[in-house]
């Protein structure tokens, strides 16, 4: 329903409304639907919409961090905006791939349809050196 808009385009939305130009009027032009056209327009919808994705966003974090036992397992750091989850013996492409959103991939984590045995909470610093980690075992053949 929301094709993208570009900056372009939805600045020029209150000016074409300024001009007399109905809401259908601009969704043909743009090639949108007329919700899209006031979901730009409505700076007040935009801005709670947007709170609420972030808050969503926070809480999906927060409950599958408190899930994995809400700190890093190698150093114990515990700020949940620098936590990830980590794949053990790697495969988080594949998992990227499957799952389409991180809310999926943490759903399906939470009720059990996705295995958690392969996966850890490490902090950034940690994950970028199991990352590294990881390649030298490879290289090494091991
Ligand atoms: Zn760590």
């Amino acid at each position: 329903m929301t094709r993208k808009l570009t900056e372009e385009q939805i600045a020029s939305i209150p000016s074409l409304k300024a001009s007399k130009m109905s809401e259908r009027k601009i969704a043909i032009l743009f090639g949108v639907s007329r919700n899209c056209i006031r979901y730009h327009v409505d700076p007040k919808r935009d801005i709670d919409h947007r709170a609420r994705t972030i808050k969503l966003k926070i809480k999906q974090r927060l409950d599958i961090i408190a899930f994995f036992g809400g700190k890093c397992i190698r150093c114990g750091y515990t700020d949940w905006r620098a936590l990830q989850i980590n794949h053990i013996n790697g495969g988080g492409h594949a998992d990227r791939k499957r799952y389409s959103t991180f809310y999926a991939f943490y759903r399906a984590i939470l009720t059990g349809e996705r295995s958690k045995d392969d996966l850890e909470l490490l902090c950034a610093n940690c994950n970028t050196i199991h990352g590294f980690e990881l390649r030298e075992k490879k290289k090494a053949g091991i």
